[in-house]
């Protein structure tokens, strides 16, 4: 297969198709944009088959994804998109950069829900972004932002749904986007290595926190969320 791109979770091939590519989820886990790196057996496989249920879930509810179909355990079929490089962010509760940055203790309530955009670049750390800076760079247009939003809030409210129904709590998450046939549609994955989930009944971190704070049993919280998601989706 024609490698296209190799990301630090993730490797893109070339798909049968122009309009198609295969995107395989590696077993490496990275924080600190690079800086902290393991490798975490069945991560790929598990990220995957959460990642994938949940795609299914929201394009049941109309939201339009680049998924097509599983090819393997860790490997989909999927459309290219031009991704908008953006990574945007969904918070329903205060933790990780939006707490230390702000000095609010983790876990407090917001008053709203906070959308929040970052320039997806390694070489400058991701720096968060506004609105207008956004649209001034070229990144992308005020129309797309506007329908990047819509969607990332419709999202988290199916997904505040969904995961409530696996007794765990939603607390923020990261979505990317990407441009296909003149719209724009939801790419890359949605999996605990990207969202904070925490135990409804004891508020325990089952997310990549574990990793990143060296907590342990990344594993076996990653195991349980899997589990969760698939009787939910029963
Ligand atoms: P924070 O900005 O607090 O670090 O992250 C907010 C949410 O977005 C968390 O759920 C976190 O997992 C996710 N997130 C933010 N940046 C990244 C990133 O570069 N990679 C991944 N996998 N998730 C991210």
């Amino acid at each position: 297969m024609e490698k296209l791109y190799e990301g630090k979770s993730k490797i893109v091939y070339a798909g049968p198709d122009e309009w198609t590519c295969y995107i395989k989820y590696k077993d490496t886990a990275t924080a600190g944009n690079g800086a902290k790196k393991e490798d975490l057996p069945e991560k790929g496989r598990i990220n995957a088959k959460i990642s994938n249920i949940i795609y299914d879930y929201l394009s049941k509810y109309g939201i339009k994804t680049h998924m097509l179909r599983v090819v393997e355990p860790t490997m989909i079929l999927a459309r290219k998109a031009e991704i908008v490089p953006l990574e945007v962010v969904v918070r329903n509760v205060a933790a990780g950069h939006f707490s230390s940055r702000y000095g609010i203790e983790e876990g407090s309530p917001l008053k709203n829900i906070v959308v929040e955009y970052s320039f997806k670049n390694d070489d400058l750390g991701d720096p968060l972004i506004t609105d207008s800076m956004i649209t001034a760079l070229g990144i992308a247009e005020q129309a797309e932002l506007d329908k990047i939003k819509e969607q990332a809030l419709k999202i988290n409210e199916l997904l505040i749904r969904f995961f409530d129904k696996a007794g765990i709590r939603l607390i923020d998450f990261k979505l990317e986007f990407g441009r296909c046939d003149g719209g724009i549609i939801l790419c890359d994955e949605i999996s605990p290595d990207c969202a904070r989930l925490w135990d409804k009944a004891t508020n325990e971190k089952m997310d990549k926190d574990r990793f990143r704070r060296d907590m342990g049993d990344v594993m076996y919280y990653y195991e349980e969320i899997l589990r969760r998601v698939m009787k939910a989706n029963e």
